[in-house]
Order: C-alpha cells, then sequence, then structure tokens
C-alpha cells in the first residue's frame, strides 16, 4: 500500500529524470500522459495509476512544487476524459483519451441549446443515420471555447419516437468539417469565452459515438457530474499550464515558457489563492483593520478550505450521499459572490474601473463580471437544489409529462 510519502518521493524522483524546460508542451504532455501521472485518478489500463484522492493530490502538489507545467487544461480533461473512461470504447480509451491526455486535441461541450438549458433532456439537434455515419443538424449555444476546439461532446437526438431522456446518444464530433459554422457571443467581461455553433449536415462516425446508441443521457449526466466536481479545485496542478490542441498553437512553444501561467478555462474563481491574495490587498491599501472586512476575509478563507475538501471528496469513488458534486458547485457559486463583495469592499470606488493599474491589478473587477457564470454553467444553482431535494433528500418530483412519453409527442420544452 503506497504512503502519501511513497508517492511524493516516486514523483519527484520521476520528475527529476523526465521534466526538461526546453521540451516543447507536446513533447513533455505526452512524456507526462504516458508514465500514468497525468490522471493518476484513472485506472492503470486507461492511462491512469489507480490511486485515491490523496495521492492524487500528492502528484499533483509534487509536480507544482518541482516547477512543471501540468497536465492539458480545458473541457477534455476535465469533462470528455473522465466520460470515456467511464464510457467509452477500446478504442476510444486506446486512442481518443491519449490524444486529451497528451493535448494533441482540444475539445468543447456541445450540449446547451436555445432551447434546452436546465432541461437539457429536451435538446432537439437531429442526428441522422446514413450508412454507418450519423448526419447532424441543429443549433448549439454558450459552447466554451469552441472557436479553440478540434473536438466536440455532442448531444443529439438520434430517437425521437423514445421518452427524450432515452433517445439521445453521445458523439465524439469533429469541429473542423464543413458543416460547423462557430459565432463568438461577446460577454459583460469584454472576452467571447463562449459560442454559438450552428450544425447543418455535418458527419460523424458511428464508432464515434460514446457510450452507446441512444444511452447518451448516462453518458452526458458522467460529464456533468465531472463538472461539478471539478469546479472550484482550481486546474489539475502544476505550475503552470497551457491549452491544448491544434488550434491554440501552444504545442510546439518551449514547456518551460509556461510555467507560471495557470489557466482554469476562464472558469475558476481563483481556487484557494483567492484568499490570501484578498488579505494581502487589503493590508497594501490599509482596510485589514476594518471588522467588517476582516470578518468575510475570515469567512472567504474558511469556506474557501471547506470548498476544496468537498470538492476532493465530490471527486471521490466513496461518496455519502451522492450529491457531493451539486454541494461542492454550490459553494462555488457562493465563494465567487463572496468574493466580489468583499473585493470590492476593500477596493472601494476603484471597482468601476477596469484597468491593471487599478488596486489588485483589476482582478477584482474581473471576478465581479465573471462572478455570474459560474452560478449558471453546469447546471444552475437551482437545478442544483432540484438535484438535491430529489434524488438525496428523497422530495417528490416536479410535476410534467409522464416519463414514457415520447419526446416527438412532447409540448415544445415541455
Ligand atoms: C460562462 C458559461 C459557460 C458555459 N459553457 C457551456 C458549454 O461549454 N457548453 C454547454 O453546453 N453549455 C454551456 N453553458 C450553458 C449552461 O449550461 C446553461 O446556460 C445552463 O444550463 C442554463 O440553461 P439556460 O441558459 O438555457 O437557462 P434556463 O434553463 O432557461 O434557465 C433560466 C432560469 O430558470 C431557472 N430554472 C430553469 N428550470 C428550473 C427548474 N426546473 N426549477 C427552478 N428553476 C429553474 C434557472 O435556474 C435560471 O435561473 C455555459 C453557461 C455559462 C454562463
Amino acid at each position: 500500500m503506497l504512503s502519501i510519502e511513497d508517492v511524493r518521493a516516486e514523483v519527484e524522483a520521476w520528475l527529476e529524470e523526465n521534466w526538461n524546460p526546453d521540451l516543447t508542451v507536446a513533447e513533455w504532455w505526452d512524456i507526462l500522459a504516458r508514465s500514468g501521472y497525468a490522471a493518476p485518478s484513472f485506472p492503470e489500463d486507461t492511462w491512469g495509476k489507480g490511486y485515491p484522492r490523496d495521492l492524487v493530490f500528492a502528484v499533483n502538489e509534487t509536480i507544482s512544487q518541482h516547477g512543471a507545467i501540468g497536465p492539458p487544461a480545458g473541457l477534455g480533461y476535465l469533462l470528455a476524459a473522465p466520460t470515456i473512461v467511464a464510457h467509452g470504447s477500446e478504442r476510444q480509451k486506446e486512442e481518443d483519451l491519449l490524444r486529451i491526455l497528451n493535448g494533441q486535441d482540444a475539445w468543447c461541450q456541445l450540449f446547451s441549446e436555445p432551447g434546452a438549458g436546465s432541461d437539457l433532456a429536451s435538446l432537439g439537434t437531429k442526428a441522422v443515420k446514413d450508412g454507418d455515419e450519423w448526419i447532424i443538424t441543429g443549433q448549439k449555444v454558450w459552447t466554451s471555447t469552441a472557436q479553440l476546439s478540434n473536438k466536440g461532446m455532442l448531444l443529439a437526438r438520434t430517437a425521437p419516437d423514445l421518452p427524450k431522456h432515452k433517445g439521445i446518444t453521445y458523439f465524439e464530433f469533429d469541429m473542423q468539417q464543413p458543416g460547423v459554422e462557430i459565432r463568438p457571443l461577446r460577454e459583460m467581461t469584454g472576452r467571447a469565452l463562449f459560442n454559438e455553433v450552428f450544425i447543418d449536415g455535418a458527419r460523424v462516425r458511428d464508432e464515434d459515438i460514446i457510450g452507446g446508441l441512444n444511452n447518451g443521457w448516462a453518458a452526458a449526466n458522467t460529464t456533468l457530474m465531472a463538472e461539478r466536481a471539478g469546479l472550484g479545485t482550481g486546474g489539475s496542478g502544476g505550475a503552470g499550464n497551457a491549452f491544448p490542441g491544434p488550434l491554440a498553437k501552444h504545442l510546439d512553444n518551449r514547456a518551460g515558457d509556461h510555467v507560471g501561467q495557470v489557466r482554469t478555462g476562464g472558469t475558476g474563481g481563483g481556487g484557494v489563492a483567492a484568499a490570501p491574495r484578498l488579505i494581502k490587498l487589503a493590508q497594501q491599501l490599509g482596510k485589514s483593520t476594518d471588522p467588517t472586512i476582516r470578518q468575510k476575509l475570515a469567512k472567504l478563507f474558511t469556506m474557501q478550505q471547506l470548498g476544496r475538501y468537498s470538492a476532493l471528496r465530490a471527486k471521490s469513488p466513496g461518496q455519502r450521499t451522492g450529491g457531493e458534486p451539486n454541494i461542492a458547485k454550490l459553494m462555488m457559486s457562493d465563494l465567487l459572490r463572496l468574493q466580489r463583495e468583499v473585493g470590492n469592499e476593500i477596493i472601494g470606488a476603484h471597482g468601476m474601473v477596469m484597468g491593471t493599474e487599478t488596486p489588485g491589478g483589476g482582478t477584482v473587477q474581473e471576478i465581479t463580471l465573471f462572478s455570474p457564470g459560474p452560478s449558471i454553467y453546469g447546471g444552475t444553482d437551482q437545478v442544483q437544489r432540484n438535484i438535491i431535494g430529489e434524488r438525496v433528500l428523497g422530495l417528490p418530483k416536479e410535476p410534467g409529462p409522464a416519463k414514457d412519453t415520447p419526446f416527438k409527442d412532447l409540448l415544445v420544452n415541455g
């Protein structure tokens, strides 16, 4: 039985031998992926080590302390990889999973549609069989990083005669093909993290179905649980990171040049580093003696530590209620709102101006503008509470049409 100390020593020795800042990002990620340390929680036959959460944490921390960059950022690593581990075919585990872990592919999540967000199972994007391929037509929205992704986790309706949860299939989708148009959506942060994706007659092969025909809902739930559990943990370790896939053009960069660049896909909240950062800012601006601010900072620090433990618990196999990922996600939304509140109390009127020359370098303003996002994506706060109510506490379900009503007979959004 390996101890945390054994693992730290083992990873440190491995890094001594293998980390070299002069490797390209692609070379380093390939070495990391093949070693099992890119995704140590995955089973050994799917590029992992089968480690429990405390050992995974030790691996990530050792990589970070050594000053090496961690595994690829983004939704492929966070969402598609665990979905392939749970539902993928042998070929997908052997080839496609490796291409996520070594950063060759970047993935986006093609779930939400204009008429299907909270009620995702109402999605209307169609997949129609054509020989050993499927023809896809529909519209997706809020697709984060679609403009940087060459692959997509696509949910499409393959059997409208079946009830809405049963006729959905999960596809591995090629984003760089005719019939795919990506239009960026500008957010109030000034950036365009997410996009509309219009799909008109694009194609997917049979062998790119993940989890079986008409069984997409089960695979989608694995993705959503990974999303909820993964949020708020501040990325996947490492002293820096880069964005995967051919479009971001990081693969040929020198790995060492990415040390110090931490990406959480633009969706984090500064992880556990946020409280110490705000404490420092309060000290610099002479606000650290204000009793209200002190109280809020103490609460923020405590909640961040609790949030980290909840997120770790949510990722562990031995969950106690099944609602841990939902609780972890709700905590993260609360945390971000508290960061926004106390951050603005610290910087005062500076909060009205965007700019790196303001105290804190503009981080508080960034958090303020992004803070509504996390309580929406991955399922809104209300949806998390519904899930906890119905699936964990056993409360009655929301009224609605009978579960076995065929999708084609439902009222729109019914
Ligand atoms: C920053 C960001 C990034 C995103 N990235 C992606 C992505 O990469 N891929 C992707 O597929 N999607 C993405 N999304 C979309 C996200 O998953 C949806 O916005 C979300 O599921 C809500 O759906 P909706 O916007 O259609 O709102 P709606 O479902 O229309 O909800 C509107 C309001 O009604 C409430 N509501 C709805 N149903 C219920 C109910 N049953 N009980 C109580 N209240 C209810 C909601 O809580 C919300 O307040 C992203 C969203 C954001 C903000």
